[in-house]
């Protein structure tokens, strides 16, 4: 088998074990992406040279008897927003080229102390903004699936470059689902963890209240072993927990029997398409028969949470984004009579359209005299929807509800209406404002061929429950090992 068709937990093993080099597995996944990505665009930037010599350096040390860490010899593949010490991050976003970082976001330092080797980094929606990977300055990135439709957004090029194995495992952040739905919509297993789990230390800033750094993997044992890694308390983020990151791997073993479920209702009303809705109930059908106890639990202020989101979201990033100022970060326009007109010029040349929008918005539900109209009152509706997750969780271990109301749906089919696109967020979102973790899981595919996922939302901290249930239903199920065909064709060529 091609290695970079491999798991991470093969991959570190035989690393170890000394009967594959690091070089080795670092070559191979760079010809796959020279083979796949020419039609799947996953990736901005492949770093050939840096790669192979991380994985030399990791070779060495195992030759000379030194501990290569946790993650030896995994190569891993990052979504442009993470700041990386002298490389360019540009978040999709024409604003940030020439913007290179002078630290390391703390998730870099852990994964480099473990012994993880960085290949490259992916496409996304500009700033993180939006659903479908369609809004970055630099092109669009395609479903593995079906190279005509969307892999999903935020970080819809880490989901597609996992799924087509042109990555083993990637990093990308959530701020309203952009990990869960282009996991769902790319056919592979994405977790945002709890709200202050993982430092967002270098992580640029969509809106600092919602967002928190993930993962993807192939398969929940993949995850969950790079989680480990990336969780734990970090003096440089005053919003990361002080609470320590158990070996979730390790634990991924324990039965499910008698685990609670609960089903809310209100997430699998109108608007769900039937063969997602048929796919969940599939899934939960065999949760039960694992031993899981499922019961309809209510969250009754679902429907006011795109609104509420769509609200803070943009407020927070107005703020964030203020930054770019054409002073401190990446662009400034060429010709400029005054410092106003040099500020306004570079922000309309290096913005894009939804992240203009969004600033407005942000902007003007902040402004005076509709602050407390707007945005206050969706802090009041987060309060409440954080309430509903209170007193649900406290009947039940975890919440089982679908990650997008479709499957993968067509480029350009919704990028031109931006309601209708926010509308889709509507089962990920509320997880974000209730600072919960929240998993996407493979559960079958709709009769186009395209891949559908459950989700399963956690208690505070509780990672460990959900991934043992991921994990159980993979040792009774494959979605996750189908490859696609697009991968396929590239590994026979
Ligand atoms: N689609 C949502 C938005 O555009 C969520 C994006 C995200 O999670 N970063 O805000």
């Amino acid at each position: 088998m091609r290695l970079s068709f491999s798991s991470a937990r093969d991959i570190v093993r035989m690393v170890r074990g000394k009967e594959v080099s690091a070089k080795d597995v670092v070559e191979e996944v760079l010809d796959a992406i020279s083979r796949i990505d020419p039609q799947v665009k996953a990736y901005l930037r492949v770093d050939e040279e840096g790669a192979l010599k991380q994985a030399e350096e990791v070779d060495r040390r195992l030759a000379r008897g030194e501990e290569i860490g946790s993650l030896g010899g995994l190569p891993v593949t990052l979504k442009d927003i993470f700041c990386v010490r002298g490389e360019e991050t540009t978040c999709a976003s024409k604003i940030l080229v020439g913007f290179y970082s002078p630290y390391n976001a703390t998730i870099i330092e852990k994964l480099r102390d473990n012994g993880a080797i960085f290949v490259g980094r992916t496409n996304m929606d500009e700033f993180a903004m939006g659903s479908t990977t369609e809004n970055s300055a630099f092109g669009v990135t395609r479903n593995p699936w079906d190279l005509e439709r969307v892999p999903g957004g935020s970080s819809g090029g880490s989901a597609a470059a996992v799924a087509a194995r042109e990555a083993i495992v990637a990093l990308g952040s959530d701020t309203g689902g952009s990990i869960r739905q282009p996991a769902s919509f790319c056919g592979c297993v994405g977790i945002k963890p709890t709200y202050g789990r993982v430092s967002r230390y270098g992580l640029v800033a969509y809106a600092s209240s919602l967002d928190q750094i993930g993962n993807f993997g192939r398969d929940v044992y993949d995850v969950a072993m790079v989680l480990r890694v990336l969780a734990g308390h970090d003096m440089k983020d005053s919003t990361s927990a002080d609470i320590e990151a158990p070996d979730y791997a390790a634990a991924l073993d324990e039965e499910i029997r008698e685990l609670k479920i609960g089903i809310p209702k209100e997430y699998f009303g109108e608007g769900l398409s039937a063969e997602v809705r048929a796919a969940i109930e599939k899934a939960i059908k065999a949760l039960e028969s694992l031993g899981a106890i499922t019961v309809e639990v209510s969250l009754p202020h679902t429907e006011y949470a795109i609104a509420a989101y769509y609200i803070i979201a943009s407020a927070e990033a107005s703020s964030n984004l203020a930054r770019y100022d054409g002073v401190q970060y990446g662009h400034r326009t060429k010709s400029h009579r005054d410092l106003e007109e040099m500020y306004t010029k570079s922000k309309g040349e290096g913005f894009g359209a939804e992240v203009k929008r969004r600033i407005i918005m942000g902007t003007y539900a902040l402004s005076s005299g509709y602050y407390d109209a707007y945005y206050l009152k969706a802090l009041k509706v987060r309060t409440l929807i954080k309430r509903d997750f209170e007193e649900a969780l406290k009947k039940v271990d975890c919440l089982i509800t679908p990650v997008s109301p479709t499957p993968a749906f067509k480029i350009g089919e919704k990028v031109n209406d931006p309601l209708t696109m926010y509308l889709s967020d509507i089962y990920t979102i509320s997880c974000n404002l209730a600072g919960l973790p929240g998993i996407s899981i493979p559960c079958g595919f709709d009769s186009e061929g395209m891949p559908i996922s459950f989700q399963l939302l956690g208690q505070p901290f509780g990672e460990g429950t959900i991934l043992r249930i991921g994990h159980a239903y993979q040792q009774v199920t494959d979605f996750h090992k189908r490859v696609p065909p697009v991968a396929d064709r590239a590994a026979s060529a």
